[in-house]
């Protein structure tokens, strides 16, 4: 159920719905709207009676959601949910087009800071690479660890780049709400409820990754274990599903971001390089990812893709990704959004408050 406040509610009332609400052992998710506060209520087993909110001062109405997921959904929330960051003037879900990129995994201190200087240049803003890497072997590389954690924070500090690293399991959650500014959560942890709840209770943003074979309806449950847990800044993002097609990795449903789109206001990515798994489709798919009005891309991008430790195939060598940067902005611009531009001397572009060289 949801208690929408009226335009002119207080602060005052607005708490006092909540207290209301906690009083009977409910949670009170209080969402500020452009217009207007709603406030989720979550947590009663049975149906809750309308009439014992709706006379409460300030309230304009109760309404039942209709759909499984509340918190995520347009119902509590109609305007877009924008995600922001402290000392940054970088958005997730705002007008600005996200560009997240970097390596898949992050391999040493030359490589990290090898990439994050391209892509600085370039233009993107947030810098990924995986310090915990979830491999189909376990012979494979599965990522520094804490080392990876520390030099992605060099990173940041070097090139003003803010962090999205990915988080496999309770232990490194706690690590990467502690070093990063964005905490991804894999397509392969999209249902490890336990994972999403601690998630929920971290203090950085959450980047999902749709499940391979995730439904909408599957998806979006997922961002509310999130939410429901307090945690309101969920990003999501389409990675691809799997199907009988074997030309790419994982077959891009572009589909999905308008239609999550309708139903939530939660800012959604779109992950060409995993979806295609092959570099010379990375740009294509960029480009329409842009198009169909997703909030933003997270493309790997190697300095040497070649030699690279993990998913080296789908890597884009930087020169290509500047030539991807330069036609995304294009297409952004025709839909009244903009890509931040390239920036010629990233080492100058630091937090507000960090200290100079
Ligand atoms: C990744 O982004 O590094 C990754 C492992 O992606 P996914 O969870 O979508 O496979
Ligand atoms: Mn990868």
């Amino acid at each position: 159920m949801l208690v929408v406040m009226k335009a002119n509610a207080s602060e005052e009332q607005v708490r006092a719905v909540c207290q209301k609400i906690e009083s009977f052992g409910y949670r009170a998710h209080s969402m500020p709207g452009a217009t207007r506060t709603a406030i989720g209520i979550t947590g009663n087993r049975g149906e809750l009676e309308p009439g014992t909110f709706e006379e409460l001062v300030g309230v304009q109405e109760v309404i039942r959601v209709s759909k499984p997921y509340k918190l995520v959904s347009r119902e509590l929330k109609e305007d877009d949910t924008i995600i922001r960051f402290p000392d940054s003037d970088a958005t997730i879900g705002g007008t600005e087009v996200a560009v997240i990129a970097g390596p898949c995994g992050v391999e040493s201190r030359e490589q990290a800071f090898a990439a994050g200087e391209r892509v600085a240049k370039a233009g993107a803003r947030f810098f990924r690479g995986g310090a915990y890497k979830p491999r189909t072997s376990p012979y494979a590389f599965q990522g520094l660890g804490e080392l990876g954690l520390q030099i992605l924070a060099e990173v940041r500090e070097r090139f003003g780049l803010l962090i999205v690293t990915e988080a496999v399991d309770h232990e490194s959650l706690a690590l990467v709400d502690q070093y990063a500014d964005v905490i991804q959560i894999g397509a392969r942890n999209m249902q490890n409820f336990s994972l999403l709840k601690r998630a929920g209770r971290a203090s950085k943003p959450v980047l999902l990754k749709r499940g391979m074979s995730a439904t909408l309806e599957e998806f979006l449950m997922a961002a509310e274990y999130i939410m429901s847990e307090g945690n309101y800044n969920v990003v999501l993002c389409e990675r691809g599903v799997r199907t009988f097609a074997d030309h790419t990795r994982n077959t891009l449903d572009l589909s999905l971001v308008p239609a999550v789109q309708r139903l939530s206001h939660l800012p959604i990515l779109v992950d060409p390089s995993h979806s295609t798994g092959k570099r010379n489709k990375v740009t294509p798919l960029s480009r329409a990812a842009v198009a169909v009005g997703a909030d933003g891309l997270i493309i790997e991008v190697h300095p040497d893709p070649d030699n690279a430790l993990s998913d080296g195939n789908q890597s884009l060598y930087p020169d290509q990704f500047d030539s991807l940067m330069v036609e995304v902005r294009q297409i952004a611009q025709v839909l009244g959004r903009s890509i931040a531009d390239p920036v010629a001397n990233p080492k100058a572009r630091r937090h507000a408050g960090a200290a100079a060289d």
